[in-house]
């Protein structure tokens, strides 16, 4: 039986876990602390199926001066940590120069098709359906400009890729959504994506499944990681584990481990926040707010307020600002009562610069896989390309092309 240890138990280890037992692998799933702790909790917890097209770094001069000046609150950056990420941030404005992120879009939509599908098995085998809303989500314009914007883009989305959306005027905005206090210029419905009350949850019960069905999940540090005889070993708190195969899936924490391999990954490391409010009434469905670039989730622990991309030094300490920002402006839109944590909770979108995953085969290491690098849709994709991964290591037909995702693309 071939063996691999996968280490990370986010979203995108817990999928390629499941997929390698599906093949018939021996599975030993490693992370330093219980699944779907990281990345995996904190999102806004949205299956995006509209998410066709791989996020692009602005690149209108009023967008970029947006931001430039700290009016925008999509992306707020430190300027210390700015030189930190120049490298990364010039190869992500190069790779989203228009054709380029259109053959990027051609594979990140091939791949995307399958997210809910492949989320929809697991799903029910894992018991997890009171976790899912099936009803898609929707995103708010203040301005009628920027609601004509919004329209023409969901055309083009239908038009290219069957992207299903609905346009709300105000009115039925604010009857679909009876706690919104205010509804702008209307709303996009995007009619297929899932949402889910408690995405730490449905890891979980993912990795439930990935136990009940035998495999083995085991705390354990990632940096011990090194060669041995049989292929690969791990340290874990019950004692050494080897495999023939290893698989790295640590979200943003994998270019730290793959440096000591001699590996250099440039990723665009895109800080985000949450907390959660407690709120008299709450909204049915996600809510994005463009203008803020903020979304409120109803989830399981009160109304979950999340923020864009914050730019700053991985060590660097919390800065409340957009955090603060999005929250008053989610004010203007729902009553909240009171936040639930003192203090809010952030983590790490790990997006690489050429908008694209990565998923395959070390390019100098043999039976060692790269599963990483899923940006703003990791939670949404890691069933689907961690099936994507395993087809690869089991040496069978990939479902989608794979190419356009192999570490050694350039
Ligand atoms: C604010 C915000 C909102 C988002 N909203 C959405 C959304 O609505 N939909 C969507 O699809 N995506 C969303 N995302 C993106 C998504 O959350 C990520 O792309 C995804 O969670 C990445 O999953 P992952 O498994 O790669 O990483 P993680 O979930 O971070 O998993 C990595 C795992 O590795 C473990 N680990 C790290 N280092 C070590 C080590 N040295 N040893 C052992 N274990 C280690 C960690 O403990 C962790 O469990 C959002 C992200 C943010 C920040």
């Amino acid at each position: 039986m071939r063996s691999a240890i996968v280490l990370g138990a986010g979203m995108v280890g817990v999928g390629t876990a499941l997929h390698l037992q599906q093949r018939g692998w021996s599975v030993i799933l490693v992370d330093r602390g219980a699944p779907g702790r990281e990345t995996s909790y904190g999102n806004a917890g949205i299956i995006q199926s509209e998410a066709v097209e791989p996020y692009a770094m602005p690149r209108d001069w009023a967008s970029l001066f947006a931001i430039a000046t700290g009016r925008s609150n999509d992306v707020h950056y430190e300027v210390g940590a700015l030189p930190r990420h120049l490298g990364a941030l010039l190869r992500y404005w190069w790779h989203s120069a228009p054709r380029r992120h259109e053959s990027a879009a051609r594979a990140y939509a091939s791949l995307i098709a399958h997210a809910a599908p492949e989320h929809a098995g697991l799903i029910e085998e894992a018991g997890a359906a009171d976790l899912v809303r099936r009803g898609g989500f929707r995103v708010l314009h203040r301005a009628a400009r920027a609601m004509d914007a919004g329209v023409a883009e969901a055309e083009r989305l239908r038009a290219r890729y069957g992207v299903r959306s609905r346009v709300l005027s105000p009115a039925e905005l604010g009857a679909a959504e009876p706690a919104l206090k205010a509804t702008g210029a209307g709303a996009i419905h995007w009619e297929d994506p899932w949402s889910v009350r408690d995405p730490g949850a449905l890891v979980a019960a993912y990795a439930a499944l990935f136990t009940r069905r035998g495999g083995t999940l085991r705390q354990g540090e990632a940096d011990s990681l090194a060669p041995s005889g049989r292929g690969w070993r791990v340290a874990t708190a019950d004692g050494p584990v080897e495999a023939e195969a290893a698989v790295v899936a640590l979200g943003p924490w994998s270019p730290d481990l793959l440096r000591r391999f001699g590996y250099r990954v440039a990723m665009v490391r895109k800080r985000g926040y949450h907390r959660h409010w407690r709120s008299r009434r709450t909204l049915a469905l996600p809510l994005l707010d463009a203008q803020n670039g903020t979304v409120l989730a109803p989830m399981a622990a009160g109304l979950r307020i999340t923020t864009g991309a914050e730019l700053s030094r991985p060590e660097a300490a919390i800065d409340p600002v957009q955090l603060a920002r999005a929250e008053a402006a989610a004010r203007d839109l729902v009553d909240l009562d009171g936040p639930r944590e003192n203090a809010p909770w952030s983590g790490t979108r790990p997006c690489m610069p050429d908008l694209l995953p990565v998923i395959g085969a070390a390019p100098r290491h043999p039976g060692l896989w790269f599963h990483f690098g899923h940006g703003h849709q990791g939670f949404t994709l890691g069933p689907a390309s961690g099936r994507l991964l395993a087809e690869a290591m089991s040496g069978e037909t990939p479902f989608v092309p794979a190419a356009p995702f192999s570490p050694g693309r350039r």
